[in-house]
C-alpha cells in the first residue's frame, strides 16, 4: 500500500503480563503521571506506559473454560500459547468460494430494509485441512449477520454473533489432521462510506445525480467484514469470487451500465435471464493472502485503451478526460526478467472517487486514489506527474514484493513496504532507459528526472527523521521491539527508512548481487510467506551457491545486516583530525543518534542485544593538494573508534553521496575547512554533499547537549544558500527551516526571519522564478523557488502572485471566463498568495470550482482556501469544511490548512472547540480517522505557557467527559510539541534572531 498518512486503529498488542494487575497499574499510573507532570520527559515516560496499557492489556482472559481460544471483545485471543493475536496455522485454508450480491440502489435493498445503509449478501464456503489434529475451526469475521453456519460434511449447526473478530467453532469428534472440510455461511453485511472493507463511494455526474459504487480496501483486516475466512497474510488459499449486482439504475440512463471487477477476469450472464441483475463469475486466483484480494462495481470506462493484451495494465476511472502512467508490457517484462512471471493474468489499475490509502496493490486489481493515478496533461502540476509514476511503480513492484511473495505476519511489514518503496524508483529508472519511455506519454522526460535526489528528500530524510526519536522509533522488524506496540511502524521507518537501508545495500554490494539475491529470494518463496531471516539467508544463499567473491569488506554487510534492521535507531559519526603511525589521519567514533535533548537518558533504552552499535560503512570524499579522490572503509561494531589514514587535506566529507544511513559531526577543525570551501568554491562539493550538511547541522540544533552546536550553526552551516540555485539543496533547506519558520511566525519576531530568508532565497528565485518554459527538472525548481520565496514574503513573488490570481479569477461584466489559468507549476503559489490579499467574491469563485475541478486541483484549491487574511471567509470555510462538499478523505487536509494558517490558526482551534460534538461523531460514527492531524498542525506552533495551558484544559474537559475518542495519545503529543516550542523560545529565539540581525 501507498499510505500518505496510515492511521490503523490501535490495534491491540502483544505483551500481557497479567491483565487485570497491569491494567490497574497502567491506570492509576497514567492518571497520576499526568496530574503531576510538568515537563515533557515526564509526560513522554507516562505516555509510553499509557500505551503499553492501552494496547497490550485489556484482553479478556478466561481460560478455565477450557476454550483454547476464549473471544474478547477487543477481538484477539490471548491465551498462555497464543499471545501474538494470530490465528495459529493448524488449519490450512484450500479454497474458498465467495458469492456476493450488492445492493447499490438506495431505494432498493434487496431483502433488507433501508435503514440508511446499503447492504450485501454474501454466501462463502471454504475448504481446509487441519494440519494436527484439533477441536476447532477458528474463523475471523467482521460485522457480519448470518443466517446459517455450518461443516458440510459434519453436518453441523452453528449459531453465530456478528460483532465478534473471530470466532472458535468447536467439533466434539475432533477435526482430523489431512482430512478435507467444508465450512459454509450464509449471511448479510453493509456497505458503508468508510473507504474499509467492501464500501460504498459515491460520485456525481454532470446532471448532478449520485452515482453509487462499490469498492474495497482489506489491508490489513478488511476481508473478515466481507466474508468469514482465516484472514491474515499468511493464510494463503485460492480464491473463485462470484460477484451479482444490477446493470442500470435510474441515473444510469443514457450513460454506461454496471459492471464488476476482480483481480481475475470474469464471464458475465444475466440472472435470471433477461432481468436486469446481472452475475459475474471469476477465474479462481493463484494461492494468495485474503487482504490482496479487491472488488469493484462501478460504471467506469476503460481510459487507456491501448492496452488490452494480457499482463498489460488498463486503467478504469469515470473521468474520461485523464490519462495515466500505464507502464507498458515492457516495463512489466523488464521487472519480470528479475523476479518472473506476475502470478495473475492482468493488472487493472483503478481510481475510486473515495479511497482511505493513496493506492492498494491488490493482486490483479490495483486500486487509487484519484489523485494517485489520474494526470491532467496540461493543467496538473508537473510533481504530481511523478508522484503519479512514483505510486503506479510502487504498486506494481508490489506484485512481487508483497503479492508473490508475503510477509508472514503484519510485523514483517517492512518486507512488502520497503521493497515497493526502493523498486517505485527503481522501476522508474527502467522506464527511463526503455526508448520508448512510458507510453502514456511521449514527452514524459523520465530519462531526465532526478530520481537520486527524489530519494533523498523522499525517503532518506524522512527515514532520518523519524528514526531520531526514542519514544516513536521502531526497529524495521517490529517484532522485535519490546517499546511501541503497533504492529506496523510508523510509515518513516517501515517505508522510509527501510528503502534507505536497501539503498545502501544495493549501493554497497553493487547491482549484480543486489538483484541476483532479491531475485533468488523471490523465486525461491514464490506464493509462499517470508520473515526477515529469509531476506537474510536468501543473500547468503545467493552468494554461497553461485560462489561469488566479494571483496572482504562487503562480506561485512550480511551478517550487521541484522544490526540495522533489528535494531532502533542509526549512528552518528564523530569525525575529527588525529595522527596514526604519524601520519595525518581521520578519527571515527560513533553513538546513537537522539534528535532530542529530553531522550538523552535513554539514548540507551530499549535494551538492545546489540548495544545500539553498528558497522558503519564509511564512505569518504576529500581533497589532497587540490586534487579530489573518494574511498570505502568498514567501521566495524567491534571497533572503538575507527581512523583512516590521509595526509594533508583541504577537506574532509563523510557520505558526500547521501546514501548511507547516518548522521556526521565534524570537529570545529574538519568544520572550518568545510565552511572556508562552501563560502569559496562550494560546488567542488556535490549537491548531494551540501543537500547533507544542511540536513545533519540543522537536526544537531536539536540536541545541544550532544552535538554542542546550535540553531546559530545551523544557519551558519547553511549561509552558502546566498549563492545556491539547486533544487536539492532547496529543498533540504526549506525542509530543515520549516521548525524555526512555523514558530517564529506567529512571533514578533517573524520579520526578522523573513527578511534574511528572502536575501538567501533571492538568487534561486532570480533564476527559476518567473515563468519558464523547460524540462520537468525545471519546473519543479519554479515551484519550490516560488514556495519559499512567497512564504518569507519576497515582494516580487507575492506581487506576482497575486496579478496572475486577478487575471485568472476575475469578472468581466460579471461574467469569469477562467481563461488565464496559470502555469500548472504556479499555481500552489499563485492560489495561495492570491487568494490572501483577494476579495470575498474571488474566495467564493475558487471555492465553487472546487465540486467540479479534478481531484488533483481539488488539493490546490483546498490549501488555497486557507490561505485568506479576511475573517468571514475563514468561518465561512471552516462550517463548509464539515459539510459533505468535501469528501471525507479529504477533509483533514482542509482543516489542517486551517490550523497552520497564518490568519486562520487560531479560528480554527476556537471552531474545533466549540464544535466538538461534530469532530465527535465524525470520529466515532463517521469512521473520521484523521481528526489527529489536526491537533498535531495547531500544536506545531504554539510556543506560549496560555496556549499550552489552553491546550491541557480542553484536554482535561474532554477526558472527564469521555469525549476524546482515541486521541489520548494525540493530545498528550501535542503537549509534549507544544512544551518543547515553548523551551526552544527561552533557550534559542534571542540568540537567533541576534544572528540573523547581523547576517
Ligand atoms: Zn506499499
Amino acid at each position: 500500500m501507498k499510505v500518505y498518512f496510515l492511521f490503523f486503529a490501535f490495534v491491540l498488542g502483544q505483551i500481557c503480563p497479567g491483565a487485570e494487575n497491569c491494567l490497574q497499574f497502567c491506570t492509576s499510573n497514567y492518571e497520576s503521571c499526568n496530574l503531576q507532570c510538568t515537563d515533557s520527559f515526564c509526560l513522554s515516560q507516562c505516555l509510553r506506559e499509557f500505551d503499553r496499557c492501552n494496547w497490550g492489556c485489556p484482553c479478556e482472559i478466561n481460560c478455565e473454560s477450557g476454550c483454547p481460544c476464549p473471544i474478547s471483545e477487543s477481538g484477539w485471543a490471548f491465551c498462555p500459547e497464543n499471545e501474538t493475536g494470530y490465528i495459529d496455522d493448524t488449519i490450512e485454508p484450500l479454497h474458498y468460494d465467495v458469492d456476493l450480491r450488492l445492493w447499490l440502489d438506495p431505494e432498493n435493498q434487496g431483502a433488507h430494509e433501508t435503514e440508511g445503509d446499503f447492504y450485501f449478501d454474501g454466501k462463502t464456503s471454504f475448504t481446509f485441512k487441519p494440519r494436527n489434529d484439533t477441536d476447532y475451526l477458528v474463523v475471523n469475521f467482521f460485522d457480519l449477520h448470518f443466517s446459517h453456519v455450518g461443516i458440510i460434511n459434519l453436518n453441523s449447526q452453528y449459531k453465530l454473533d456478528g460483532q465478534k473478530m473471530y470466532v472458535a467453532i468447536p467439533w466434539h469428534g475432533g477435526f482430523k489432521a489431512g482430512i478435507e472440510y467444508q465450512f459454509e455461511a450464509e449471511y448479510y453485511g453493509f456497505m458503508r462510506p468508510n473507504n474499509y472493507g467492501l464500501y460504498l463511494s459515491t460520485y456525481k455526474d454532470e446532471q448532478d445525480r449520485t452515482h453509487y459504487l462499490a469498492g474495497t480496501q482489506f489491508e490489513d483486516e478488511g476481508a473478515r467484514r466481507v466474508f468469514p475466512c482465516i484472514d491474515q497474510p499468511n493464510a494463503k488459499a485460492e480464491f473463485t469470487l462470484t460477484i451479482t449486482h444490477e446493470r442500470d439504475f435510474s441515473w444510469t440512463e443514457g450513460g454506461l451500465s454496471y459492471w464488476a471487477n476482480t483481480g481475475m477476469p470474469g464471464e458475465t450472464y444475466e440472472n435470471p435471464a433477461g432481468s436486469n441483475v446481472i452475475t459475474t463469475e471469476f477465474a479462481k486466483t493463484v494461492k494468495m493472502s485474503s487482504y490482496l484480494l479487491a472488488i469493484t462495481v462501478t460504471d467506469f470506462i476503460s481510459i487507456d485503451t491501448s492496452s488490452v493484451i494480457d499482463q498489460i495494465p488498463m486503467a478504469h476511472s469515470y473521468r474520461p478526460e485523464y490519462s495515466v502512467p500505464v507502464f507498458n508490457r515492457d516495463d512489466v517484462a523488464r521487472l519480470g526478467i528479475y523476479y518472473g512471471e506476475m502470478g495473475m493474468p492482468k493488472i487493472d489499475q483503478t481510481a475510486l472517487p473515495d479511497f482511505s490509502a493513496g493506492a492498494m496493490e491488490n493482486w490483479g486489481l490495483v486500486l487509487y486514489r484519484e489523485v494517485s493515478m489520474l494526470y491532467n496533461r496540461t493543467s496538473d502540476r508537473t510533481v504530481t506527474k511523478h508522484n503519479i509514476c512514483l505510486t503506479v511503480s510502487h504498486e506494481l513492484a508490489h506484485q512481487w514484493w508483497g503479492n508473490h511473495v508475503t510477509c508472514d505476519i503484519w510485523e514483517e511489514i517492512w518486507l512488502n513496504e520497503a521493497f515497493a518503496t526502493i523498486f517505485q524508483y527503481i522501476g522508474v529508472e527502467y522506464a527511463g532507459d526503455l526508448d520508448e519511455r512510458l507510453n502514456w506519454e511521449e514527452d514524459s522526460q523520465i530519462g531526465t528526472w532526478d530520481l537520486e535526489d527524489w530519494f533523498i528528500i523522499g525517503e532518506m530524510m524522512a527515514g532520518l527523521e523519524t528514526d531520531a526519536s526514542v519514544m516513536n522509533s521502531q526497529p524495521l522488524l517490529n517484532k522485535e521491539n519490546t517499546w511501541n506496540i503497533g504492529r506496523w511502524g510508523p510509515v518513516g521507518i517501515i517505508y522510509r527508512k527501510g528503502a534507505s537501508i536497501l539503498s545502501m545495500m544495493r549501493c554497497i554490494l553493487g547491482d549484480d548481487i543486489f538483484f541476483g539475491a532479491t531475485s533468488y529470494h523471490q523465486q525461491n518463496l514464490a506464493y509462499q510467506n517470508a520473515v526477515t531471516d529469509d531476506l537474510l539467508n536468501s543473500f547468503d544463499g545467493f552468494i554461497t551457491d553461485n560462489n561469488i567473491e566479494i571483496a572482504a569488506n562487503f562480506s561485512l554487510i550480511l551478517t550487521p545486516l541484522s544490526r540495522i534492521i533489528k535494531q532502533m535507531g542509526y549512528p552518528l559519526l564523530t569525525v575529527d583530525i588525529d595522527q596514526f603511525n604519524n601520519e595525518t589521519a581521520v578519527k571515527f567514533t560513533q553513538q546513537r543518534w537522539i534528535g532530542s535533548e529530553d531522550e538523552n537518558d535513554i539514548a540507551d533504552q530499549p535494551p538492545s542485544s546489540f548495544g545500539y552499535k553498528w558497522s558503519v560503512p564509511i564512505v569518504y570524499y576529500h581533497s589532497v593538494a587540490g586534487q579530489v579522490t573518494q574511498g570505502i572503509e568498514w567501521f566495524s561494531d567491534l571497533e572503538n573508534e575507527h581512523s583512516v589514514t590521509t595526509g594533508e587535506f583541504d577537506f574532509f566529507l563523510v557520505n558526500h553521496e547521501f546514501k548511507m544511513f547516518n548522521r556526521v559531526l565534524y570537529s570545529t577543525v574538519l568544520e572550518q575547512k568545510i565552511l572556508e570551501q562552501l563560502s569559496s568554491k562550494k560546488n567542488v562539493f556535490p549537491k548531494a554533499a551540501r543537500a547533507k550538511l544542511v540536513a545533519d547541522y540543522f537536526a544537531f540544533a536539536e540536541n545541544y547537549e550532544l552535538t554542542k552546536r546550535d540553531i546559530t550553526d545551523s544557519f551558519e552551516m547553511a549561509k552558502f544558500a546566498s549563492e545556491e540555485t539547486t533544487k536539492l539543496v532547496w529543498d533540504v533547506i526549506d525542509s530543515a527551516t520549516g521548525y524555526t519558520s512555523t514558530i517564529l511566525k506567529f512571533t514578533e519576531n517573524k520579520g526578522v526571519l523573513d527578511i534574511y530568508m528572502q536575501g538567501q532565497v533571492r538568487a534561486f528565485y532570480d533564476v527559476f522564478g518567473n515563468a519558464i518554459i523547460g524540462t520537468d527538472a525545471d519546473h519543479l525548481a519554479m515551484e519550490r523557488a516560488l514556495g519559499v520565496a512567497c512564504k518569507f514574503g519576497l515582494s516580487e513573488c507575492v506581487n506576482d502572485a497575486s496579478t496572475e490570481f486577478n487575471l485568472f479569477v476575475t469578472r468581466v461584466n460579471g461574467v469569469v471566463d477562467y481563461e488565464n489559468e496559470p502555469m500548472a507549476d504556479r499555481k500552489e503559489s499563485v492560489y495561495c498568495y492570491g487568494t490572501q490579499v483577494g476579495t470575498q467574491d474571488q474566495w467564493r469563485l475558487q471555492w465553487s470550482r472546487y465540486a467540479t475541478a479534478s481531484s488533483n486541483e481539488q488539493a490546490i484549491i483546498r490549501r488555497s482556501l486557507a490561505c485568506t487574511k479576511d475573517p468571514v471567509m475563514i468561518q465561512v470555510y471552516l462550517q463548509l469544511s464539515t459539510q459533505d462538499d468535501i469528501r471525507l478523505q479529504d477533509k483533514h487536509y482542509s482543516f489542517v490548512a486551517l490550523a497552520k494558517g497564518l490568519y486562520s490558526r487560531d479560528d480554527t482551534w476556537a471552531f474545533i472547540k466549540s464544535n466538538w460534538d461534530y469532530f465527535y461523531n465524525m470520529m466515532v460514527n463517521e469512521g473520521w480517522t484523521r481528526v489527529g492531524l489536526i491537533i498535531d498542525a495547531l500544536a506545531e506552533s504554539w510556543s506560549t505557557e496560555e496556549e499550552l495551558k489552553d491546550l491541557e484544559e480542553f484536554f482535561s474537559k474532554l477526558d472527564q467527559e469521555d469525549r476524546l475518542a482515541n486521541l489520548e495519545k494525540t493530545f498528550l503529543n501535542a503537549q509534549i510539541t507544544v512544551m518543547k516550542n515553548i523551551d526552544w523560545r527561552a533557550n534559542y529565539e534571542t540568540k537567533l534572531i541576534d544572528w540573523l540581525n547581523a547576517n
